[in-house]
């Protein structure tokens, strides 16, 4: 009888946190399961997952760079999946392999239950039109936000996103030029820039009064984006770890049936951003 296996793919992986994340549920809630990471090469995700379905393995959690290939190689990708193109949580069943993109509901706890922040009513703005973004927009609306806009480098990219979400949520894209004017309740950095520390050309007066500054690239310290909301004089500022331990719990929820406490969790992992 062997122990139920779930592990973290992605290249690189090392510096994954989903091991620890998993660990602390799995002991949390009395679940016994093994949790590891495995580097897979860029050009052999595919032979990586059946490699560990085959070893016995029960789920796994997909990261960059394999979230598209993991949605191509599903058999059943849920809606929010589908309409992301990305997924970053499979399930094996049989020969079915049950997909997730459990980003953007994680996105959404972390603000209101984290943060303290309601989104309904608010005026949202992405910042990019990746995989980031498609995950995001779907549990965004559905908070009931007054506006949700994507501004995006290749406004192109951003445009695109309108067409594709257009019967579920009525998006104002564009590029940054066109945020001149406007104002937003909660500003989330859903670009690279995090990771890069290129600066978006942002006008400070895109963040309202007491807003939100949220950057999703975590462990990163304040960013170029998190600075630049400092010194527009923004009070409540985060990065995404705690996105990362919401996204984990709806994961570990959905293979295990047990919904874990997030708290204790982001209380460990998370660091004061200076
Ligand atoms: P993608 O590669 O799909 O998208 C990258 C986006 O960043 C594009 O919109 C791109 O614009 C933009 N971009 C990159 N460089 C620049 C720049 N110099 N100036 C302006 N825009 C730039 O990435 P994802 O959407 O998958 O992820 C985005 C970030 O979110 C990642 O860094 C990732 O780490 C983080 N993330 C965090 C999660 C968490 O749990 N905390 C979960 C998922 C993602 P263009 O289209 O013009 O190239």
């Amino acid at each position: 009888h062997m122990i139920d296996r779930y592990a973290v793919i992605g290249h690189p992986i090392s510096h994954s946190k989903s091991p620890l994340i998993h660990g602390l549920f799995a002991q949390a809630t009395g679940q016994v399961l093994e949790y590891t990471a495995i580097d897979s090469p860029v050009d052999a995700f595919r032979d990586t997952v059946m490699a560990f379905r085959a070893a016995g393995g029960r789920g796994a959690n997909v990261t960059l760079p394999f979230k598209l290939q993991a949605f191509e190689l599903a058999t059943d990708p849920s809606q929010g999946a589908r309409l992301a193109g990305a997924v970053n949580a499979l399930k094996f069943d049989g020969d079915r392999i049950l997909a997730e993109n459990f980003d953007g509901i994680g996105l959404v706890n972390d603000i209101i239950r984290n943060q303290g922040v309601s989104l309904t009513g608010k005026r949202v703005l992405l910042c990019g039109a990746g995989g980031a973004t498609r995950g995001a927009i779907l549990p965004l609306a559905g908070q009931g936000p007054a506006l949700i806009a994507v501004a995006n480098r290749t406004a192109a990219k951003a445009h695109a996103l309108k067409a594709d979400f257009a019967a579920h949520v009525d998006l104002q894209t564009g590029g940054y030029d066109d945020l001149a004017g406007l104002s937003f309740d909660v500003v989330l950095n859903a670009t690279s820039t995090g990771l890069s520390q290129d600066t978006l050309p942002l006008p400070p007066g895109v963040f309202a009064p007491g807003a939100l500054a949220y950057e999703m690239v975590y462990g990163k310290g304040l960013t170029p984006f998190l600075k630049q909301a400092r010194t527009a004089g923004v009070a409540r500022v985060a990065d995404g770890v705690g996105m990362l331990i919401e996204q984990a719990a709806e994961a570990f929820q959905w293979w295990r049936g047990v919904r874990p406490d997030t708290r204790p969790v982001i209380e460990r992992l998370t660091v004061p951003l200076v």
